[in-house]
């Protein structure tokens, strides 16, 4: 199963609207989702899409592709 060789979460370099610290991003069986590394909020996925950095790309991209 190809779903295993994909990262369950990454550290992005968008900031956490609450504290300004990095952002991971993390998915669920379902969906993919932003949380703090510092104060934990969890955040939905498309308000950062337009900020989209590189890890977030490549994380969308292996988990889609995982899905195919
Ligand atoms: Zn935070």
């Amino acid at each position: 199963m190809a779903w295993f060789s994909a990262p369950r979460e990454a550290r992005t370099t968008l900031d956490c609207p609450e504290c300004g610290k990095p952002l991971d991003i993390r998915r669920t069986c379902h969906e993919a989702y932003m949380q703090c590394s510092s104060c934990r909020k969890s955040f939905k996925l498309a308000p950062f899409i337009p900020r989209m950095d590189k890890v977030m790309e490549e994380f969308l991209e292996r988990l889609y592709a995982d899905r195919v």
